[in-house]
């Protein structure tokens, strides 16, 4: 644990390579500090089918985010930082085990690259204590090839979002820089590592499922990102979501602000066929309202039982 804490002083835990020494306090652009904090740790049924089976994905949230963008349906954890409390490795462990016995599908961890560390003990030691479903690493995509040579034996499947194919976007509306390349090259490495999504049971056991939400007036860069997940592998296995819904800061940003239209995201959908991309999932537009959490208010996934 002390060796892997070393990656977070100086912070270099993400591409954003901040450099701030965390473990004595000090904090970087995702806000994270030396304690690592969580929101809701429950079972939850909204993904993709693989992943979320009949019994559902073992979900922990995590606080904050390595990533700050203005259309964010966990703003209220990853940007302004409630409802997060701490949780200690040993802890942590125990909340996974405790899905496990729940009958969750997997571990699904969301939003974890600021706290790789604290995440790579727990699992170790929910491992050494009989964790054997597989372990999701839900990221925004934003991950240095260090990190994930270290997650390697510790995660089955990758479960990354490509989100922009122009840097100015993602600058934009993540305050990122240099996202694109750091971002491909990310799913291109995670690629290398576990390989085409396997499946046992219907259920996802191993690999890597790419996620790409579709933006209201950026479908020429969705277009883009299938281009180029073709071009990496054409039998990668992608969630096309359509669930875009204006909330936190996009409500102040004209382009963002309306719901993606049904021939947009039609027009994506098509594009990705016409690839020759057959490992798609589409969403119904319908779904918008359902899959947008409001962390202050309802509670959308069940607190795991004390
Ligand atoms: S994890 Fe946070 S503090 Fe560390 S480099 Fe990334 S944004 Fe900076």
């Amino acid at each position: 644990m002390r060796e892997l804490l070393k990656l977070a002083s100086p912070c270099r835990l993400c591409p954003r390579q901040c450099g701030v020494d965390r473990l004595s306090g000090a904090r970087g652009f995702c806000q994270a500090g030396k304690e690592l904090l969580v929101s809701y740790i429950g079972k939850h049924h909204g993904e993709e089918p693989p992943l979320s089976g009949s019994n559902g994905s073992g979900t922990v949230f995590f606080g904050h985010c390595t990533m700050s963008c203005v259309f964010c349906q966990n703003w209220q954890i990853s940007q302004a930082h409630r409802e997060l409390r701490p949780i200690t490795p040993e802890e942590l462990a125990a909340e996974l085990l405790r899905l496990q016995n729940e009958q969750a599908h997997n571990i699904n961890l969301v939003s974890p690259t600021q706290y790789a560390p604290w995440i790579i003990e727990a699992l170790t030691l929910a491992k050494q204590s009989g964790l054997t479903i597989p372990v999701v690493y839900n990221t925004n995509g934003y991950e240095s090839m260090e990190i994930l040579a270290l997650l390697a034996k510790h995660v089955d499947i990758y479960l990354p979002d490509l989100k922009y194919a122009d840097n100015i976007s993602a600058a934009r509306y993540s305050q990122t820089a240099n996202y694109v390349e750091s971002n491909l090259a990310a799913v291109k490495f995670m690629l290398k590592q576990k390989g085409l999504l396997q499946l046992k049971n219907d259920l996802a056991v191993r690999g890597v499922i790419v996620r790409h939400l579709v933006l209201p007036s950026l479908i020429k860069e969705s277009k883009e990102i299938l281009t180029a997940l073709h071009s990496l592998n054409p039998d990668i296995s992608i969630s096309l979501m359509s669930q875009y819904t204006p909330r936190h800061q996009a409500q102040n940003i004209s382009a963002l602000n309306r719901r993606l239209s049904a021939d947009e995201y039609t027009e994506v959908v098509e594009y990705a066929a016409a690839l020759g991309l057959e490992n798609v999932w589409t969403q119904e537009l319908s779904s918008q309202d359902i899959l947008a959490p409001d962390f202050s208010a309802a509670k959308p996934f069940a607190m795991v039982d004390k």
